[in-house]
């Protein structure tokens, strides 16, 4: 790919959620992707396609994967990757979102990654800046490299999408990670399920394409993946459950309750992982079923497809605007 030339594959400047993105757009980057698998793999790793390019990290959240899996992206691809850490910005001395998006703006990165408590917030941003803008979690809205890589895993285990029975069990009413998957596995085909106590889901959320069961058992049934998501706690406004032993008890994942699902099903988790909450640690670490460790390992190939596709569609400013 020319590095300059828009990519019609994916046309769009930045890339906020996955609803509204169309299957063979999420097929181009989930190809592009795959490319990076193997080269993350050699000792080599260093490309120079992104070389000269500035790419920052922007994040009002804690991160561990989501926020290293894209400075090692950046660096493999050869751009220069800057991590604004919050505690030590101007926010802490009550600088706004957008004054601090505005002045990044001005030092002219090519590529904003964005993770923000508050849904909504980073696509506000993207209307104020004109570089192109990575949503990397905003509020309980949209994680959209997250579903990126999960289907990236599925595909890589299974070999397709299309057709699956995905559950997405937990705390699915505070999830970005289970609306974005919910979008992108509809658009590629999947059925969803989600699997919660009646305080966990959202009114509603049958009308973005999942049947929504309160036990697990019956939820698991003959489905192909099962996708556990972490109790948010920190989205959590009053009393949703009565304790997390309870709440183990009924909704964790232990291989009492996965017997429901096919045998050979996937485990799936965004991390992170609270063992003996959702999930039990030995159902986490079976590497028969569990492909956690893959969908962390993928998150850098997504990453860098991600960063790839998004600098060609934001081509650099002509060298007289650079030189003003
Ligand atoms: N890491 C994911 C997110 O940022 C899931 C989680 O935090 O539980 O949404």
């Amino acid at each position: 790919m020319t590095e300059d030339v828009p990519d019609r594959r994916y046309p769009h400047r930045h890339l906020l959620g996955i609803a509204g993105l169309g299957a063979d757009e999420i097929e181009s980057l989930l190809d592009l992707a795959d490319t990076y698998v193997e080269l993350n793999r050699r000792t080599e790793k260093k490309q120079s396609l992104l070389r000269g390019r500035t790419i920052i990290n922007l994040f009002f959240e804690s991160s561990t994967r989501t926020r290293t899996s894209f400075e090692l992206a950046g660096k493999r691809l050869g751009a220069d990757t800057i991590n604004m850490s919050v505690d030590v910005s101007s926010i802490k001395k009550g600088e706004t979102l957008l004054d601090t998006a505005t002045t990044l703006n001005a030092m002219h990165p090519d590529v904003l990654v964005v993770r923000h408590p508050d849904s909504g917030a980073v696509m506000l941003l993207a209307s104020k800046v004109n570089c192109a803008v990575i949503n990397a979690g905003d509020g309980s809205h949209e994680h959209p490299t997250q579903a990126l890589l999960d289907a990236l895993t599925i595909r890589r285990r299974l070999g397709h999408i299309d057709g699956l029975t995905v559950a997405i069990c937990g705390d699915i009413m505070h999830s970005r990670v289970a609306r974005s998957n919910i979008h992108l596995l509809n658009t590629m085909g999947a059925r969803v399920r989600a699997v919660a106590p009646p305080t966990l889901v959202p009114t509603g959320i049958e009308r973005l394409g999942c049947e929504v069961f309160h036990d697990m058992r019956e939820g698991l049934r003959d489905c192909d993946i099962v996708m556990m998501l972490r109790l948010q706690s920190e989205r959590m406004r009053g009393s949703y459950l009565p304790s997390t032993r309870e709440y183990f008890r009924f909704y964790g994942l232990d291989y009492d309750k996965l017997a429901a699902a096919r045998p050979g099903a996937l485990i799936m988790h965004p991390g992170p992982m609270n063992r003996g909450v959702e999930i039990d640690g030995t159902v986490a670490d079976d590497i028969t079923r569990s492909v956690i460790l893959d969908q962390v390992e993928l998150g850098v190939a997504v990453r860098m497809a991600c960063l790839e596709i998004l600098s060609a569609n934001n081509p650099p400013a002509p060298e007289t605007e650079v030189a003003r």
